[in-house]
């Protein structure tokens, strides 16, 4: 009994060691585990009420505009309005997206809880805006969250929010809003350039339009692709995503130079369904599209596939493709270093490249498996085509400018590597 319980002693000893230890050393985001085979086969969604809620007390609150998500609302004290949040159909990677307008006949201060469905915890550090275009972080002294469990990359448990309303609109959301319209105004902005073409490639489940980019030399043979927003909350990858293909179309000699060779082909919003409804994940087909690389069930995927197979009929070849993400922390996805496509070694070259510009900053690399399930956009690339592919992920929190930098660098050293090579 006596050595038992030493026994009992020591293995709890041992695995605090283990555990503290462990800790210690986790200086970065791990990112996720492997991801598994689930059926990409349609499943059934989840619609939202669009109505402007007259809560009472002169309060209203409405999510009738597009990317909007509130499912639920209530006035629950005199100057309380909690809100209800709840995912387009389950299961679901939960990465609770909100959004809504709220207003007041008359000036008063509020506190807003908002709840998600059980057992999903918050994740996005709520944005205000006065217009629904120009947002800025809510003040820190105005948000009640459970930071601590955010910091280490876990869902906070409550989320509360001390606002100003009047009668003018306040738009609260979990990232600033861009939806399918506003990433068509910028494309259409950019085809305005004489090297920049703009055409559609399909449509979506609900037949939004998908739009594809073809910038620069469309006779070449050499090419890349860039894709994004398969997530729709994912917005500060869209972000980066933006500045790394504004400066592949920069007017400088790098620039020219690399659109005399290269073919740059841009996907920049995959799930425009997704987005317009608010979505958590999914399109409007219920499902993770970046799931669907594999057995290409829903139309998006099927759309970009078919667009990427056309190109490549002529002897044309994919050298490199890019799909912006975003998680908790920065984080890059790259193939196993052990598989060789079109140009080996050219992602973590580009990669290092840009890390070693930025000050103090050291690029959080993760490599795929080398037997990785070929179903996320980036296995299934490389595997298809060839091309040298990786996820870049941003962080939620990632500030503006450093999105920007980063996103720009990583477009200089693909261009100067790719033009060298
Ligand atoms: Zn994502």
């Amino acid at each position: 009994m006596r050595n038992l319980k030493i026994k009992y002693l020591l293995f709890f000893l041992s695995a605090w060691i283990v555990l503290f230890s462990c800790k210690s050393r986790e200086t970065v985001w791990k990112g996720q585990a492997p991801i598994k085979r689930v059926s990409t086969l349609t499943r059934p969604i989840q619609y939202q009420l669009k109505k402007t809620f007259d809560l009472g007390n002169g309060i209203y609150c409405s999510n009738e505009f597009d990317g909007a998500r509130l499912n639920g609302v209530a006035l629950t004290g005199d100057d309380e309005v909690t809100v209800l949040i709840t995912p387009e159909n389950t299961p679901i990677n939960a990465s609770p997206w909100y959004a809504f307008k709220i207003w007041s006949e008359i000036p008063k201060n509020i506190q807003l809880k908002i709840t998600y469905n059980e057992g999903v915890g918050h994740r996005y550090y709520p944005k205000i805006s006065n217009n629904g275009k120009t947002w800025a972080n809510l003040d820190s002294t105005l948000f009640l969250a459970d930071t601590a469990s955010i910091n280490k990359g876990e869902r906070g448990k409550f989320c509360d929010l001390n606002l100003k309303l009047g009668t003018d609109t306040l738009w609260v959301a979990a990232q600033e809003l861009i939806v399918s319209k506003d990433v068509n105004h910028w494309s259409a902005e950019l085809a305005k350039k004489t090297f920049v073409t703009m055409s559609e490639i399909g449509k979506s489940k609900e037949n939004r339009p998908i739009y594809s980019l073809q910038i620069g030399n469309t006779e070449s043979k050499k090419m890349i692709m860039v894709l994004s927003r398969q997530h729709p909350p994912e917005v500060t990858g869209w972000l980066a995503m933006k500045a790394f293909v504004e400066r592949l179309t920069a007017n400088d000699n790098l620039s020219d130079n690399f659109r005399k060779e290269y073919k740059i082909l841009v996907v920049p919003c995959i799930n425009p369904d997704g987005v317009d409804n608010g979505h958590w994940r999914h399109n409007a087909g219920g499902i993770d599209l970046n799931r669907d690389w594999e057995k290409f069930n829903q139309p998006e995927t099927q759309a970009v596939r078919k667009f990427m197979k056309e190109q490549i009929k002529n002897g044309s070849k994919f050298y490199f493709a890019i799909d912006f993400h975003s998680t908790f922390h920065d984080i890059y996805y790259t193939i196993s270093p052990e598989l060789k496509g079109n140009l080996p070694g050219l992602v973590p070259k580009v990669i290092s490249a840009m890390g070693n510009e930025i000050p103090d900053y050291t690029p959080n690399i993760r490599p795929n498996e080398i037997d990785a399930a070929k179903i996320n956009s980036t296995t299934s690339i490389f595997d298809e085509f060839g091309a040298e592919a990786v996820t870049y992920e941003v962080g939620d929190g990632t500030p503006g400018d450093r999105i920007k930098l980063k996103g720009e660098l990583t477009a200089e050293h693909l261009m100067k590597i790719l033009l060298n090579h």
